[in-house]
């Protein structure tokens, strides 16, 4: 029985929800984006920031607290179908949480969205949900608390202030939470993916490093910052100063120090670990003032050693090979090493190549470390229930690299969301005994390919141009590419396009037709960030460190070790094809988040900004898949018990099957033989036109 408060709950809760459908299946044009438009935004004015599509759940950041994540609101949405409440995260959580839980089935919540659409409060949400439906003891309620708390310490190395979030995750995470038989927390592991390291040496006017580094400053522990040998002040580093944007009002640098502490406690971390980590962060604010003068064209030293010293003290590395590894290049050729000099701006590279390698490698032992403190060897039966918080499309006024990796993997998500759509709506045919329709879609498995392709797709015609000995360079890797992919249907190139097509690019361009759209890149970098080599030099440095964070994230066996290292564009590739292989194994929910306006503020529906992103989360297309087939099924006792009242055969009572009650109803209605299907459970109407006219009889 549900508490009296609860029940109350629900009822202005359900009230609350009367605008628009709660389901865009339902719209009767369901082709018409203005009418998809119009449904959001409607319901987005009332503070209705849910609504599906099917199995997709749409989320419209409102910027601003709602009273809809309370306890209550938890409990209310435990336990209960999905269509039986409006739509929430909550419901799509629980729905995941029973379906794991009783039928045994490996979940996954996909959450997509760009920047500051309320992807990753989405995914804290839904460990909210899973928290309170686990017990506050032993170990289950220690493997909860540990889950809740690797967040502030994730965001803390891993977020920082941009222009459109100011808590921007700066990199891509997969948690997968294993549970026991009776749904309880049994130990988790976390993923990250492609940081965006080259924020510790630079940021946009406006945005800032990741907080750590003001969280560090700004803890007001002065024995800390003695050690460190910094002052509070983020103002005087190159490193922290960039942006200019040093203070932010919605961050609380101490609060969110003291937050890291708890967090760092809670997981179990020792104090020399800890120690070790902020050390890093010290290093690496010097590393950013130091500063090399020429002596020739090509040999240069460090102006000023002070910075250097602080480096050793800090890194655990001795002065003399570390004076010597920022200004010296060895190369090993045949087994022999020899050893060349650095000019000035290729030591300046190489001091900024080396402060981004070392917060991204600490960044990823950082994670390892945490994924130590969330395992539990059990055995017996364990289900897992993943939460994907991943970067969405990203189109910006100049489209690099970054970019290429973050909308590739976009890509591949779509293809996943397809086959597991297509399967899952067979699968539900066939349970049914319904007979297949054919799904007319489009399937993007042939852009995809275009780029991860064995010898012919772009990384790999990217990797071969870094390899390959000469002179190289991004425009000669823009010519091969062009030359492999010119009459390919989703690639332009400057050269391929035709004079309006050119309009909108530069002759360092290609276009990539992606599922969602087109986006041009700049192949400007795009050499220098796949082989994302550092200096021998300076892994040797390293890998000398007295300290075992830096030992382990340069291991000696990478010096020693025969072959390249993969590339950049490789390495993703391959964690992207493994995700993508735990993913498809797993029932998968999604949560798509869309942003209202630019300008972070409550209330505001930019019409232009939604629409792009409609557009660029493949939303229409979601919703096409989706009506593919029938647009509406429900269980046979829940639609008779709604609408026994229509036949006079059912209706006061009915004491024969469902099933047949329910044709009953039809032929008193005399709806069509065509318009539905009656399957083993659950009846199936293809075309919301039919259901409305059926409430309307209701109604009325
Ligand atoms: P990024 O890709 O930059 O990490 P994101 O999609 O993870 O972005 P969030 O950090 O989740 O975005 O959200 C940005 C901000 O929007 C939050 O800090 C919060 O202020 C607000 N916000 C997001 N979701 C909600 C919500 N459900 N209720 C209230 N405010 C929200
Ligand atoms: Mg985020």
């Amino acid at each position: 029985m549900p508490r009296p408060s609860g029940r109350a709950l629900r009822e202005t809760h359900c009230e609350n929800d009367n605008v628009g459908v709660q389901d865009f299946v339902l719209l009767e044009n369901f082709r018409n984006e203005d009418a998809f438009m119009n449904n959001l935004k409607q319901r987005f004015q009332k503070d209705i920031i849910y609504t599906y599509i099917g199995n997709v759940c749409v989320s419209v950041n409102p910027y601003h607290q709602l009273d809809i994540y309370s306890k209550d609101h938890i409990e209310m949405y435990q336990n209960v179908n999905l269509y039986e409440l409006p739509p929430h995260i909550f419901a799509v959580a629980d729905q995941a949480y029973r379906s794991m839980r009783d039928e045994l089935l490996d979940q996954v919540i996909l959450i997509s969205g760009e920047s500051g659409a309320g992807k990753t409060e989405a995914s804290k949400k839904i460990l909210q949900f899973l928290a309170l439906s686990s017990t506050n003891t032993g170990k289950a309620g220690n493997i909860r608390d540990r889950l809740l708390q690797s967040n502030p310490i994730l965001e803390s190395f891993g977020n920082a202030k941009t222009i459109r979030n100011d808590n921007s995750s700066r990199f891509g995470k997969y948690m997968a939470c294993n549970f026991d038989f009776k749904g309880e927390p049994l130990s988790g592991k976390i993923v990250n993916y492609l940081l965006e390291k080259c924020r510790v040496v630079y940021q946009m006017p406006g945005e800032r490093n990741f907080h750590i580094f003001y969280m560090l400053m700004a803890s007001g522990n002065t024995a800390l910052l003695q050690r460190l040998q910094l002052d509070p002040q983020p103002s005087k580093y190159r490193y922290t100063n960039q942006g200019d944007a040093e203070k932010v009002a919605t961050i609380d640098d101490l609060r969110d120090y003291q937050d890291l502490e708890r967090a760092f406690d809670e997981l179990a971390f020792d104090r020399a670990e800890i120690d070790e980590l902020y050390n890093i962060i010290g290093a690496i604010v010097h590393m950013g003032e130091l500063k090399f003068e020429a002596i020739t064209r090509d040999e240069s030293r460090i102006q000023d050693m002070e910075p250097v010293h602080k480096l050793a003290k800090l890194l655990g590395v001795e002065l003399n090979v570390l004076s010597q590894c920022f200004v010296h290049k060895t190369v090993v050729a045949r087994g022999q090493e020899i050893r060349g000099d650095l000019s000035q701006e290729q030591a300046q590279y190489a001091c900024d190549a080396l402060a981004k390698a070392m917060y991204d490698r600490m960044f990823s032992w950082l994670v390892e470390r945490i994924n130590r403190s969330l395992e539990y060897n059990h055995d017996g039966r364990q289900t897992v229930m993943g939460l994907l918080d991943i970067y969405g499309f990203e189109i910006m006024k100049t489209n690099s690299f970054e970019q290429f990796c973050i909308n590739y993997c976009n890509e591949k998500l779509q293809q996943l969301f397809i086959e597991l759509t297509l399967k899952s709506e067979q699968e539900e045919y066939r349970n049914e005994g319904i007979e297949w329709e054919k799904i007319d879609y489009f399937n993007n498995k042939i852009i995809c390919d275009m780029v991860e392709e064995r010898h012919k797709g772009i990384i790999a015609v990217l990797d071969e141009e870094c390899l390959r000995p000469g002179e190289v360079s991004d425009m000669t890797f823009l010519e091969r590419l062009d030359n492999q992919l010119k009459h390919h249907q989703h690639f332009l190139s400057h050269k391929s396009a035709d004079k309006e097509q050119r309009k909108n690019m530069k002759y360092q361009d290609f276009l990539i037709r992606h599922y969602a759209g087109d986006v041009v890149y700049t192949v400007t970098g795009f050499l220098d960030k796949n082989n994302d080599q550092l200096f021998r030099d300076l892994k040797d440095a390293m890998s000398r460190s007295t300290s075992s964070i830096l030992q382990a994230c340069f291991p000696r066996e990478e010096l020693e070790a025969k072959r390249r290292p993969l590339t950049a564009g490789t390495q993703f590739k391959q964690s992207l094809n493994s995700l993508i292989e735990t993913l498809s194994t797993k029932t998968p929910s999604y949560v798509r988040c869309i942003k209202p306006n630019h300008n972070k503020r409550a209330g505001v529906f930019d019409t232009e900004v939604v629409h792009h992103q409609v557009k660029y989360l493949g939303l229409m297309e979601n919703l096409r898949v989706r009506r593919a087939g029938f647009a509406y099924r429900r269980p046979f006792e829940i639609f008779l018990e709604r609408y026994k009242s229509l036949s006079t055969a059912t209706w006061p009572s009915w004491r024969g099957s469902a099933r047949e009650g329910i044709q009953k109803i039809m032929d008193a209605l005399r709806v069509p033989a065509d318009a539905y299907r009656m399957g083993k459970t659950k009846i199936f109407i293809r075309n919301p036109k039919t259901l409305f006219d059926i409430e309307d009889a209701f109604q009325h």
